[in-house]
């Protein structure tokens, strides 16, 4: 299957990235004249479906070869279109090739000492850029890896300082740096983003990856707190999403027996400085 599908998409120039994963030009940047030569579009054929990270375009892989294939075969068509399930397009924990280096403070270099600047201004300091591994990749994107609790990198948080916007890679519904999760500890907290929980600096923080609650409860997040006793839950938020967070409260609190606190991460930061 994968030799048919590099034939029929080779003017995309696909290559083998792993077992079962193709990366190749997207037709859609192509089209839109964005990043010719990039490759930014990964096949996963486990699951039967494809994301372009440069565009969002995404989908099943049948759809793919329909409509960008070279060669069509309508064998290679039905069994791409056997179990490929959109839903899983989320959850695809492809990571994309990326040359990270890690953030050492160089003085003669502005975009360097930009990045430093705005970690800064989260309350990031030089010490936790190391503890936690804060990187960047060749645009200068700040890069934060996450990482299981085998010390392998599950998950990459990208975060271009220059438009604000930022990028998850990785699966959705698991937690961010798990490996600094201690199921002794009996308080957990949320927070919206990695950059969020490195500004707190302590164990058992969940990255919510974005301001609503992403948090179903048929999610394996979930089902693994539930299965923990909290004695206190402690949501953190940017002041402008207070009705957002306690929204996420009343959530929980219909799961939850803990006690449940909804907290400004501004002014927390604030303390974690004092301390
Ligand atoms: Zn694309």
């Amino acid at each position: 299957m994968i030799n048919e599908l590099l034939i029929s998409f080779k003017s995309y120039k696909p290559e083998v990235l792993y077992e079962n994963n193709i990366i190749m030009k997207c037709p859609k940047c192509l089209s839109n004249g964005y990043k010719k030569d990039k490759k930014k579009l990964v096949i996963n054929l486990n699951k039967k479906v494809f994301h372009c990270w440069v565009c969002d375009f995404s989908g099943k892989v049948s759809f793919l070869y329909k409509t960008y294939g070279f060669i069509f075969n309508e064998e290679i068509y039905k069994k791409l279109k056997q179990n490929g399930n959109l839903s899983d397009v989320q959850k695809t924990s492809v990571l994309p090739k990326i040359y990270l280096s890690p953030l050492i403070m160089d003085i003669n270099n502005e975009k360097i000492t930009e990045i430093f600047r705005y970690l800064e201004s989260k309350k990031i300091t030089y010490d936790k850029v190391l503890k936690y591994n804060i990187s960047f990749d060749y645009k200068y994107n700040i890069v934060v890896p996450s990482f299981n609790n085998e010390m392998k990198i599950d998950g990459l948080y990208i975060k271009d300082i220059a438009n604000g916007r930022s990028k998850f890679f990785g699966n959705f519904d698991s937690i961010f740096n798990s490996y600094n999760f201690d199921t002794s500890n009996k308080t957990i907290i949320f927070v919206e983003s990695p950059l969020d929980a490195i500004t707190l600096d302590t164990v058992n923080t969940i990255v919510l990856h974005g301001v609503k609650n992403n948090i179903k409860i048929d999610s394996d997040i979930f089902k693994f707190l539930y299965s923990l006793n909290f004695d206190k839950i402690i949501i953190k938020y940017d002041e402008d999403v207070e009705r957002v967070a306690n929204e996420f409260k009343m959530f929980l609190l219909k799961y939850f027996r803990s006690e449940i606190i909804v907290e400004s991460l501004e002014n927390e930061s604030i303390l974690c400085n004092m301390r």
